[in-house]
């Protein structure tokens, strides 16, 4: 369906969705994902996807992510952009994707919608989305509210979707992909993972921290505004679930001037660790290089068909 080599796609990234990692994505046989709103504006995203094209052959994908901002986003014109562009692969999350279902579906568009629970994953297929990308809560970024894990939501996928799904949030390994395609996915999604790469278009500093990190070094952050968003656990991710805990509701003004994205991404420019938060999810704990990304990709593959084809196989005994 998707046009690629490995059952891999790569997760839409705010600041890190950028044309360097995504060509390194889809040129490795996986799928690269661009994130729209990384994009000030939505003709620098038609540039940025033009400039993807010159770098990659290949099929790539954009993300639109639609949750609670500080500043307005003018996603009609990101859409017109994308459509326009001819995307032929759209990523949606955050809120359900049915505004811009007549206008993807009218473009040829295939479109995965990514969402953190089962109820979200059916009314995705309702609304004619061609595949959902069902993410637990070990992922980066929103897990949503429910803290259900994938060992759990991945089963329920399988039993309840008739269209195929794409396991998301704590992969970043070949016995990821292995128990994911048992779980019944068709394939992997992986955000944080690919981070840690060569080509991902952000600091050294930041990468060498998350190779060091241990799976307990992630903190949930904005969860009394139900907004809540998995983050690695730097001095200001400690700070906003301190502000959160004190008694009394928390207003989003009093945190926002530690959170705001802008300072995610001059913390992805200058290395500067503790500038602001950025997305990671648990998988941190079973990241301890930084590989290209064409080496990551063939070695998750090559370690998943090991397992199938060796322990699996062994497993079933020698009738
Ligand atoms: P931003 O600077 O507008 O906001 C920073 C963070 O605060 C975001 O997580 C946002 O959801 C949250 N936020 C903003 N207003 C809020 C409010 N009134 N109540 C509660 N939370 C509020 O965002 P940005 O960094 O420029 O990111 C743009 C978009 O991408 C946002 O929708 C953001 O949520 C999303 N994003 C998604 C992921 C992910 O899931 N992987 C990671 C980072 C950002």
């Amino acid at each position: 369906m998707l046009g690629i080599e490995h059952p891999i796609v790569q997760g839409g990234m705010q600041w890190v969705g950028r044309a360097e990692l995504c060509s390194a994505v889809s040129n490795a046989g996986a799928l690269g994902i661009l994130t729209a709103l990384t994009q000030p504006s939505p003709e620098a995203l038609s540039q940025e996807i033009a400039r993807c094209r010159s770098m990659t052959d290949k099929p790539f994908a954009v993300n639109l992510t639609i949750l609670p901002t500080i500043k307005p986003v003018p996603y009609e014109e990101y859409v017109d952009a994308i459509v326009q562009a001819g995307v032929g692969i759209v990523e949606t999350a955050g809120r359900n994707p049915e505004p811009w279902m007549p206008q993807f579906k009218k473009a040829g568009i295939t479109v995965i919608h990514k969402c953190t629970s089962i109820r979200h994953a059916l009314k995705a297929e309702a609304l004619g989305c061609d595949m959902v990308s069902v993410d637990g809560f070990e992922c980066a970024g929103h897990p949503g509210e429910d803290d259900v894990t994938n060992l759990i939501l991945l089963p329920l996928a399988a039993r309840r979707l008739k269209i195929p799904f794409l396991a998301s949030g704590g992969f970043g390994d070949g016995r990821g992909l292995a128990a994911a395609l048992a779980m019944g996915a068709d394939g992997i999604n992986m955000g944080t993972r690919f981070m840690v790469t060569e080509e991902a278009p952000i600091h050294q500093k930041v990468k060498q921290r998350m190779v060091q990190a241990s799976e307990l070094d992630t903190a949930l952050i904005f969860r009394t505004l139900r907004n809540t968003s998995r983050v690695f656990k730097n001095a200001v991710a400690e700070k906003v679930v301190e502000i959160e805990a004190l008694p009394g509701e928390t207003q989003f003004e009093e945190i926002a001037p530690l959170v705001k994205g802008v300072r995610g991404r001059e913390l992805f420019e200058s290395g500067d660790l503790d500038h602001g938060v950025w997305s990671a999810g648990m998988i941190i704990g079973l990241i301890d290089d930084i590989p290209s990304c064409k080496v990551l990709v063939e070695r998750i593959v090559a370690e998943a068909e090991e397992i199938i084809a060796g322990r699996l196989q062994a497993m079933l005994g020698q009738n």
